[in-house]
């Protein structure tokens, strides 16, 4: 029997990425583990952590469990860092170099965080990519359970890079984007070279990149056991694949839809956890609510992705009539006044609805806000919709939206999955380009434009998705949707997956 007494519960120490959308689908994680009563210290960085402050409920919302702590420490970055496009990568440099050391110190001088009232850390939960709390816990003979914020699939095809590389299908002369790639076993139908996650795309096999996102997957085998935020019934066959390395693997997702279902048996109050890093603009709520059904394409290239004016700009031009778009420049210096207003009139004139998240950072350049840009703004209003940053969740459950191009982060596919909302994706880089792949070809619930934007092409999409194939999307859509919903309810795989792995985390202190 443990010393600290019988009664009180594990504490499980839970430690993300410091970005949004990891953070976003660990805390969820963390109420999970607290509706259960065990004690959590969530790690966070001072970075994420003023956000969530400035943003959010999130304190407050967490007070209400009283085994719940947070706990802050650098990511390593300067404040001014703009944490987004690909320099989001330098966060895993600064981690391992700065706050790795400081996090060993940190566990010891507060040893481990016991109380009187909480036991020292019985198991840590890091993100997978955190590899320096992987080896504190095996330093300290502390269980550790990874959780990975990526889907099944695109972890394995990241744990298939030896293998890939062995076969001379990646890094190598001649490969055509679409050759078909053999070496990631139960993809060897539709994987496309183009299709892979991009560090993939490596011109030699020793780009660091490349080798680091392989270290990084294959140590997962050392944990005791994984977590993933998927269900079984979308990435099943994937899932089996990874069981044969990792025997203990619960697939415990969707995270989001798995709290609601989770609170609304518990809780009188299932609202939406909200891990938001930016202001959320709740107006766009009743003005999505005031739109006919289906009739909304929400866009949103989440909390990562940075894109070129010229990118911008293409999407911009690709907008047919009859659909409905959500565009923000942000600050944009190298295009003409009159440019400008020539596709404003060319959108607004076509009079369909839109609905576009542009974060005040995401466009590449100057950072100031042009006169020019805010008098679109305002003019846009009229028929479509911006914002900085939308509630994404409550967006997607919205009547009024009946597509989505998405950027195809892992969360928010999921939560595409679970509205019922059909996808036009355009991956920027990391895991999204085999989530688009899986979205077009596996469930079939939308478009993959990958490597390309171009207006007409974009137009196409906007038409096939929200038009001429409207009915087909939509239903394969609700389809997965009740399975998702099936996974999470009581008798479910994922909240029996939920279930086995908190009964897990009790054993490791008996
Ligand atoms: N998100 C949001 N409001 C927005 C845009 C995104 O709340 O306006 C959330 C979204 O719901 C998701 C997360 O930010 O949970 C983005 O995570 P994802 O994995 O999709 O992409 P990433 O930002 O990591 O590239």
């Amino acid at each position: 029997m443990d010393s600290q007494g019988a009664t009180l519960p594990p504490h499980v120490l839970i430690f993300p990425v410091p970005i949004q959308g990891h953070v976003n689908s660990m805390l969820k994680l963390a109420e999970l583990l607290c509706l259960s009563g065990l004690d959590i210290t969530f790690m966070v960085s001072d970075f994420s952590h003023a956000r969530l402050l400035k943003h959010t409920t999130v304190v407050s919302r967490f007070n209400q469990y009283p085994g719940f702590r947070f706990q802050s420490i650098t990511d390593g970055l300067p404040a001014d860092h703009p944490r987004v496009g690909e320099q989001v990568m330098d966060i895993l440099s600064s981690t391992k170099n700065i706050t790795a050391p400081l996090f060993k110190q940190m566990m010891i001088e507060k040893n481990l965080f016991a109380s009187e009232t909480r036991r020292s850390i019985t198991c840590i939960i890091a993100d997978g990519v955190l590899t320096f709390a992987g080896d504190f816990a095996e330093e300290k003979g502390i269980p550790l359970i990874y959780f990975r914020t990526i889907s099944a699939s695109s972890f394995w095809a990241y744990f298939c890079i030896p293998e890939l590389i062995e076969a001379g299908e990646i890094s190598h002369e001649g490969i055509g984007m679409d050759q078909i790639v053999k070496s990631v076993p139960g993809m060897e139908g539709f994987l496309r070279f183009r299709d892979l996650p991009s560090f993939c795309r490596a011109k030699d096999i020793n780009e660091p990149k490349l080798r680091i996102a392989e270290s990084v997957t294959r140590q997962t085998t050392r944990a005791q056991a994984a977590i993933f935020n998927t269900f079984e019934d979308l990435e099943r066959p994937t899932v089996s694949l990874i069981r044969k390395h990792i025997p203990k693997v619960f697939t415990i997702g969707p995270n989001h839809s798995h709290l609601k279902s989770r609170l609304a048996k518990t809780k009188a109050d299932n609202s939406v956890l909200s891990g938001s890093f930016w202001a959320e603009d709740r107006s766009c709520l009743d003005w999505l609510n005031a739109q006919p059904p289906k009739s909304v394409i929400y866009v949103s290239f989440g909390s990562i992705t940075a894109v070129t004016i010229e990118q911008l700009l293409e999407f911009w031009h690709g907008l047919p009539p009859k659909s409905v778009i959500y565009v923000s420049f942000g600050s944009i210096t190298v295009v003409s006044r009159e440019q400008l207003l020539e596709f404003w009139h060319g959108l607004v004139n076509s009079g369909q609805r839109f609905l576009w998240v542009m974060r005040p950072d995401s466009v590449l350049g100057e950072d100031r806000k042009d006169q020019t840009l805010i008098e679109l703004e305002e003019g846009t209003k009229a028929r479509g919709y911006m914002v900085g940053w939308a509630p994404q969740e409550e967006v997607l459950n919205l009547e009024a939206v009946g597509g989505f191009l998405t950027h195809s982060g892992w969360n928010s596919t999921l939560e595409s999955i679970v509205a019922g909302v059909p996808m036009i994706c355009w991956p920027y880089f990391g895991d999204q380009t085999i989530n688009s792949r899986f979205v077009s070809e596996v469930w079939k619930i939308g478009l993959d434009m990958k490597d390309t934007c171009d207006r007409k092409i974009i137009e196409r999409a906007v038409r096939e998705l929200m038009e001429e194939r409207k009915d087909e999307f939509l239903e394969r859509s609700k389809n997965l949707a009740k399975l998702a919903r099936k996974a999470v309810s009581e008798g479910g795989s994922s909240y029996n997956n939920l279930d086995a792995l908190i009964d897990y985390i009790k054993s490791m202190i008996i």
